[in-house]
C-alpha cells in the first residue's frame, strides 16, 4: 500500500474544488470528510430533503468533535461553509474531481455520469463510488473515459481508512494520480486496484454475507452470529454491518456480484439480504433492518 501511494505522490495535481453526487450515507460522508480536511465540496442531490440529511450528518459529526474539544467553533463553521448543497450543476465548471455516489444501479449511474460530464471542464476527473459495478462498464457512458476511474470509500467514511482507486482499461495515469492525491488529502489510505465486479474488498465481504445467509438458513439466530463475530474480534457482526451498509444497497451490490461470479456467488433470491429488501427493512437508514432503531 505504501509503495502504491508513493508511486503517485509527485504526479497528482491537487484537487482544489471537489463535488459529490448524492447526499446519502456515502455522499454525505464524502462531503464531510473532504470539507473537514480542507477541500471545499459541492454536494448535489435530486432531493432537497436528502441534502438536508447530508448536512445534518456533517453537523452532528462536527458537533461531536467540538464537544470533545478536537475542533473549535470557528473550525466547525468553516467546515460547514465548505460544503455547498445544491440541486443543480451550475458551479460544476470549476470542479477538479467529482465523486458519484448515487444509488447502486448501473443504468442510473450511467445516466448521471453522462449528465454531469457535460458540465465539467475538459480536465476534470470523474470517479464513481460504486461498491461493485465494473468501472469499464460505467466508462461506456462517458465521452472522456481517460478521465474516469473508481474511488471506492467505505462506510462510515470518516472512520474507514481505506479507499480503493479502481483503474479502468482507458483510465489515464494522471486521473489515477489525482484521485490518489485527493484520497490522501482526505486523510485516507488509497490502494490502486484493477477493475472487476466488487474490486478487492467486496470480493471478500459479499461471500462473507453469503456465508452468513447460509447460517441463517441452517437455523442460526442473527443476534448470536453477531455476538460470535464480535467475540472473534471484529468490531461488529454481519447483521449489524448490513444494517449500517443499507439492505437496499447490499441487495443491488449482491446482484452485481452474482452476475459477475455466477459460480461462486449464485443469486438465489432467497438470501437474508433478499428477504430484508423485500420486507422494506433497509437498516439504519429507515430505522428497521435486522435490528430496530427507534
Ligand atoms: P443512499 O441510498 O444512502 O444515497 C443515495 C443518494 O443518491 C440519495 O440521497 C438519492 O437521493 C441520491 N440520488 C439518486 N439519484 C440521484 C441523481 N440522479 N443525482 C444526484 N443524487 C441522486 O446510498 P449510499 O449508501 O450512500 O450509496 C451510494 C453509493 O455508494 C452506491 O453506489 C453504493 O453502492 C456505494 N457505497 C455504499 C456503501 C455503504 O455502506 N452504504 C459503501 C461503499 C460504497
Amino acid at each position: 500500500v505504501k509503495k502504491v501511494s508513493k508511486r503517485y505522490e509527485s504526479q497528482g495535481t491537487p484537487v482544489k474544488h471537489a463535488a459529490v453526487l448524492g447526499a446519502g450515507i456515502m455522499g454525505g460522508g464524502v462531503a464531510y470528510q473532504s470539507a473537514s480536511k480542507g477541500t471545499p465540496i459541492l454536494m448535489k442531490d435530486i432531493r432537497e430533503d436528502a441534502l438536508q440529511l447530508g448536512l445534518d450528518e456533517a453537523n452532528k459529526l462536527l458537533g461531536g468533535q467540538l464537544k470533545r474539544g478536537r475542533i473549535d467553533a470557528a473550525k466547525m463553521a468553516k467546515t460547514l461553509n465548505s460544503i455547498t448543497p445544491t440541486l443543480s450543476y451550475g458551479d460544476f465548471g470549476r470542479v477538479d474531481l467529482v465523486v458519484e455516489a448515487v444509488v447502486e444501479n448501473v443504468n442510473v449511474k450511467k445516466s448521471v455520469l453522462a449528465e454531469v460530464e457535460e458540465h465539467l471542464g475538459e480536465d476534470a476527473v470523474l470517479t464513481s463510488n460504486t461498491s461493485t459495478i465494473s468501472i469499464n462498464e460505467l466508462a461506456k457512458a462517458v465521452k472522456r473515459p481517460e478521465n474516469f476511474c473508481g474511488m471506492h470509500f467505505f462506510n462510515p467514511v470518516h472512520r474507514m481508512p481505506l479507499v480503493e482507486v479502481i483503474r479502468g482499461e482507458k483510465t489515464s495515469e494522471a486521473a489515477i494520480a489525482r484521485t490518489v492525491s485527493y484520497a490522501k488529502a482526505m486523510g485516507k489510505t488509497p490502494i490502486v486496484v484493477n477493475d472487476c465486479p466488487g474490486f478487492l474488498v467486496n470480493r471478500i465481504l459479499f461471500p462473507y454475507f453469503a456465508g452468513f445467509s447460509q447460517l441463517l438458513k441452517d437455523g442460526a439466530d442473527f443476534r448470536q452470529v453477531d455476538k460470535v463475530m464480535e467475540g472473534f474480534g471484529w468490531p461488529m457482526g454481519p447483521a449489524y454491518l448490513l444494517d449500517v451498509v443499507g439492505l437496499d444497497t447490499a441487495y443491488h451490490a449482491d446482484e452485481v456480484m452474482a452476475q459477475g461470479f455466477p459460480d461462486r456467488m449464485g443469486h438465489t433470491g432467497t438470501s437474508a439480504i433478499d428477504k430484508m429488501y423485500e420486507l422494506g427493512r433497509f437498516g439504519q437508514k429507515n430505522d428497521k433492518g435486522f435490528y430496530e432503531y427507534k
